[in-house]
């Protein structure tokens, strides 16, 4: 705690003081552009990620960047993903998953989730992504069955992004765009879904046109990055 504590001494004396006008505008408001939904893992910063400061990226956290879909529960992040969409009308989500996720490891492995209920019942949200590593990759292990699970599970989720009404309403308008990150930790790479290509394309050599329908996913299964 210590740590945060001086942080925050470093941030006041010299981060806040050499751009005051600044803080003093962010307090009027906010208009970001994107929401970003990721994992809560502390190995991952959206804002050093994409190089965005304060105000910039709209956030929603947790264990597997999972969202529930529409009717199902009612979830914060339903809440945040309407608020970002009705009230904050941002043109782009991202759901953005990483390599060696817990979330997706204990998903694979359920057994290890005997003295965490809460954590197995948040899982069941990621059912399907279970169903389909289970079927159609039984010939993957190890990082490699980890690593195609992230990939399936931001698609899966950005399905279940779908379900929500506001969403669906704005992506059908032409005026919201979503997007399945993978966030590779050990080599700083992020790697986007090209529905054309119907693999994880790296972001660097990738033309962004966003995801314009995700039913047309079906069918797919994803090449390892
Ligand atoms: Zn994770």
């Amino acid at each position: 705690m210590q740590k945060l504590i001086a942080g925050i001494h470093h941030f006041q004396a010299n981060v806040f003081s050499s751009e005051p006008e600044f803080f003093e505008q962010m307090a009027q408001g906010q208009t970001p552009e994107t929401l970003f939904i990721t994992c809560s893992d502390s190995r991952i910063n959206p804002n050093l990620l994409t190089n965005t400061g304060p105000g910039e990226l709209f956030i929603l956290r947790n264990a597997g960047n999972i969202i529930p879909p529409w009717g199902s529960v009612n979830s914060g992040e339903a809440a945040t993903i309407e608020y970002a969409v009705v009230a904050l009308g941002v043109r782009d989500i991202i759901v953005c998953g990483h390599s060696h996720c817990g979330a997706m490891q204990g998903l694979l492995a359920q057994e290890s989730l005997a003295t965490m209920p809460a954590v197995r019942e948040w899982l069941a949200y990621a059912e399907a992504t279970r169903r389909i590593m289970q079927e159609n990759y039984p010939h993957l292990e190890g990082d490699a069955l980890v690593t195609a699970t992230v990939q399936e599970n931001v698609l899966s989720q950005l399905e279940n992004l779908r379900t929500h009404p506001s969403v669906a309403a704005r992506v059908a308008r032409g005026n919201l765009r979503l997007h399945a990150w993978v966030y590779k930790i050990e080599s700083g790479e992020v790697f986007t879904y090209d529905p054309r290509a119907e693999q994880f394309t790296a972001i660097s050599t990738f033309v962004p046109g966003g995801v314009p329908a995700v039913a047309s996913q079906r069918g797919r299964t994803v090449a390892p990055i």
